[in-house]
């Protein structure tokens, strides 16, 4: 079992402990960041693309709206490449209850977060996709956030900075010593070697399993976890992020993120943190609170579903009173100083917040962190926009048409929903050196396969391109592309009708029918082969 020492070791490649990688960097700390899967592939990958202007949280949590117009301030100038300022509204309907709207504009001004009033006609203007049944319009500063592009921008920047981040290690037990923990051991999730790391500090920042974690130590960390279902409709419809004027509730969000328009979302209690199962009633129920504020979306073309749970930190004071209703209980964050709190040295836990209020969550818990080491210097993250050299702009398809059609980006094109080259897909592959690789992986870093047919004709030829650069010992391509397509399937699944509906029986005639994929998987037996004939 190899071993290695850091000062500081990180549990979670989401936005927090990315952003922690960051700033413990900045502050001349060498860290490692390990993440049980690939990074932004837990709630950080899984939410609304909402860089919230705090507008959503100015009545039912005034803290967090302050934290979220301070922090959305400084996002927009350290990681301007990951936000797209598309601006934001919140509208009332008839249907909304009038007197909402004058506690929300108090909130507005108690927070600092600047409204602007406008008319039913400077909003028809403005987006005309929006219903003519609007009592009142405000424009707020929202914005639209790549996670993938801030999360790999702060592990890049820490990288260049001495640190380092692993994926696909999960920690499997905190090494507890004389009253402290020391380190880690961990568990490569697609071989299962095993290493042990030590060191001086581990900062929990797990999200949703931030309580399973704290577990191995034996320490008790009581999180509410809160499951939310997107749904992505295949147009932007509107340019601007939309709320409802009314107190937090299910389907009251729509943000144009790329060239989808993500509706959301729901707000149902759970056990698991890696819960990520969507029921039909919530798609329905998305389309159907959509209806009103976009008439017509409903009958528009559904692209995909998914889910992700909210690591919702409760208080010990607030337990056991119950919120009006999950959307309103607090997004606050905490930090967990488990020295002061349980008396075991060497372990923090950061949990709660917001992907917005991520930078502020990970400059709170260094804090608590180099008080542990015996030291003291100041948090930089806020102070200079992010090094990234070259902005990946994961979403921006006219960008990446501008290219091909310049021949910067020449070759067969093997995702042309995504328009993904094959030399494109030939370099992010011989990127990974000799670590394994999932088409899942190329998808978070290209984009690949997930436009409208949902890999329906470009599985099949980038499992044939991995196998042909990486040879085939175990059935590489094949495996890679049966991981690949169940994924894909598991997010059409619950939005079978019209055209998801038709593209997602072509999809199942190439993989199912005409390359027998589960038969490869799976080889028939002599008797299922007499039967297949
Ligand atoms: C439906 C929904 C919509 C949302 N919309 C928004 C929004 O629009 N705007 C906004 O600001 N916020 C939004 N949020 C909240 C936001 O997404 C989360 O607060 C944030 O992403 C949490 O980040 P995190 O890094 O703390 O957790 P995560 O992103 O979950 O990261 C934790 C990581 O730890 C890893 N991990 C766990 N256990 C181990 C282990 N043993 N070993 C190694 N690694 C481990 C996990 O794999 C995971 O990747 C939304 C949340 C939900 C659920």
């Amino acid at each position: 079992m190899s071993t290695t020492t850091v000062e500081v070791l990180v549990i979670g490649g989401g936005a927090t402990g990315a952003a922690a990688l960051y700033d413990l960097a900045r502050r001349g700390v060498r860290a490692l960041l390990v993440e049980q899967h690939d990074l932004s592939t837990g709630t950080s990958g899984r939410y609304h693309g909402l860089l919230h202007s705090g507008g959503r949280y100015v009545v039912s949590d005034p803290a967090t709206a302050k934290e979220c117009i301070d922090e959305n301030r400084v996002l927009r100038r350290i990681a301007p490449f990951a936000i797209e300022d598309t601006g934001g509204l919140f509208v009332a309907t008839p249907d909304d209850p009038a007197d909402f709207v004058p506690k929300w504009v108090a909130g507005c001004a108690h927070a600092g977060i600047p409204i602007e009033r406008l008319t039913a006609e400077q909003v028809r203007a403005a987006e005309p996709a929006l219903t003519p049944r609007i009592t009142a319009a405000y424009r707020i500063p929202d914005a639209s956030c790549d996670s993938f592009d801030l999360i790999h921008a702060f592990v890049e920047a820490a990288r260049h900075l001495g640190s380092d981040a692993w994926t696909y290690q999960r920690v499997t037990r905190l090494l507890v010593e004389g009253g402290a923990v020391v380190g880690a051991e961990l568990e490569d999730t697609r071989t299962g070697a095993q290493r042990t790391v030590h060191a001086a500090c581990v900062l929990n920042a797990a999200g949703p399993w931030a309580g399973v974690v704290a577990h191995q130590a034996g320490l008790d960390v009581q999180i509410k976890l809160n499951r939310g279902t997107m749904v992505a409709m295949n147009t932007r419809y509107i340019h601007t992020i939309v709320n409802r004027l009314r107190p937090p509730s299910d389907g009251d969000i729509f943000v144009p993120v790329g060239t989808v328009c993500v509706l959301g979302t729901t707000s149902i209690d759970t056990e698991d943190p890696a819960d990520i199962h969507i029921e039909l009633w919530e798609v329905s129920k998305m389309l159907a609170e959509a209806e009103p504020v976009i008439p017509g979306i409903r009958e528009g073309r559904a692209l995909r579903a998914w889910a992700g749970v909210r690591p919702l930190y409760v208080p010990p004071e607030d337990r056991g009173q119950e919120a009006a209703n999950d959307h309103e209980v607090s997004r606050q964050f905490a930090v967990i100083d488990h020295a002061k709190r349980d008396n075991l040295r060497g372990l923090i836990t950061v949990v709660g917040g917001k992907l917005t209020t991520c930078r502020l969550m990970a400059e709170h818990a260094v804090d608590v962190v180099l008080q542990q080491l015996g030291k003291t210097i100041p948090c930089t993250t806020a102070d200079e926009p992010l090094p990234v050299e070259e902005p990946r702009r994961y979403h921006e398809l006219p960008h990446r048409l501008h290219k091909l059609e310049h021949g910067e980006r020449g070759g067969q094109l093997i995702c042309e929903c995504e328009i993904v080259s094959r030399p494109q897909l030939e370099a992010a592959i011989e990127a990974y050196g000799d670590q394994p690789v999932a088409l899942d992986d190329l998808r978070r870093d290209l984009r690949l396969g997930m436009g409208p047919c949902q890999a329906g004709f470009c599985g099949y030829r980038a499992a044939g391109i991995l196998q042909q650069q990486r040879g085939d010992p175990d059935g590489i391509g094949t495996r890679a592309l049966a991981d690949f397509v169940e994924e894909r399937f598991r997010g059409v699944y619950p939005l079978l009708w019209g055209h998801q509906l038709r593209q997602f029986y072509l999809d199942e005639l190439i993989y199912r029918r005409v390359l027998g994929l589960d038969a490869l998987i799976q080889p028939l037996n002599a008797e299922e082969q007499a039967d297949a004939g």
